[in-house]
């Protein structure tokens, strides 16, 4: 039994429905899955809906855009309650930041003589929770520039003229405003944001676990991960990070975490929960 706990959808930069990626997921086998769409929760109701129909079990999650003493760190949620109003503002806020810096990349892209328009990335976007591959795509439908990754390597690339420095959760936030929605917290690839300094002050915060198992992570790379989560006592994690037809082939299927990984990170949320409704967390 596997499972897949790192995917996205079209709620934030996917391109699947949360159906279609169920659907893919059936498909391939996977007892469980997550999906973890960027500062947002909204594709959870319609995933677990799915799952439910597919007889295959559902987490429900997000993937908080966080910074910790000036680097970026993605922080995966797991089992939040997404009706939780504290976890909804936050990240509303977000999402608004997201929009926002959409406009100024636009208008940078502008600056440069191209001529984008934000309603065009907006109206393909079609979310709440937007972002820079929105603004890739665009570019390429409009026909100003070959492909995706022509748009990042000469516009939207950390340091390239498009690029736009986004507001950040703090990230020991991210992990508080998670554990307040009942959720675990866990750091999204390491080995792709290079993270592994901050790791002990996320630890020393209450992280839960750590991404050991990634598509964008070599056979040793998750060994490493895998020691790292030992020594601290992490729970470990794994997913594709699949977007769906975003750029290559779908990735869903290409990182199969064992299930009892899975059961791991239910039994530590379910005691989580119980300390917070006895009202001592
Ligand atoms: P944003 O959240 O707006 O900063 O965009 C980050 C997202 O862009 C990531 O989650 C990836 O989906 C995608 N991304 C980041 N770097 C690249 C790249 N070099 N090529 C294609 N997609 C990328
Ligand atoms: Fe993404
Ligand atoms: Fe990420
Ligand atoms: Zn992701």
């Amino acid at each position: 039994m596997f499972a897949d706990l790192h995917l996205h959808t079209f709620f934030s930069d996917g391109t699947f429905t949360p159906e279609e990626l169920v659907e893919r997921a059936s498909k391939l086998g996977f007892a469980a899955i997550a999906l973890t769409d960027h500062d947002t929760v909204e594709g959870c109701e319609r995933a677990a809906a799915a799952c439910a129909a597919a007889d295959m079990e559902f987490i429900s999650g997000t993937e908080l855009t966080a910074e910790h003493d000036d680097t970026e760190v993605h922080i995966l949620a797991y089992f939040v309650d997404t009706q939780n109003q504290v976890l909804l503002t936050r990240i509303a806020e977000f999402q608004s930041v997201r929009q926002n810096r959409i406009r100024e990349m636009v208008a940078a892209l502008n600056r440069l003589g191209i001529p984008l328009k934000a309603e065009t990335v907006f109206a393909l976007a079609n979310c709440k929770s937007p972002g820079r591959p929105h603004v890739a795509r665009a570019l390429v439908k409009e026909k100003l520039i070959g492909n995706l990754d022509e748009a990042f390597e000469r516009y939207l690339k950390k340091g390239r003229p498009a690029w736009v420095p986004k507001t950040k959760m703090s990230a020991l936030e991210g992990v508080e405003l998670i554990h307040q929605a009942g959720g675990l917290a866990v750091m999204a690839h390491p080995g792709l944001n290079r993270t592994d300094e901050i790791i002990p002050d996320l630890v020393d915060a209450g992280l839960d676990g750590i991404e050991c198992f990634h598509t964008k992570h070599s056979t040793a790379m998750a060994e490493r991960y895998l020691e790292i989560a030992e020594k601290h006592g992490l729970l470990v994690t794994g997913g594709s990070d699949c977007h769906g037809f975003s750029k290559k082939a779908p990735l869903i299927g290409t990182v199969k975490l064992p299930y009892d990984h899975v059961q791991k990170l239910k039994d530590k949320a379910a005691e989580q929960k119980a300390r917070t409704t006895n009202g001592h967390q």
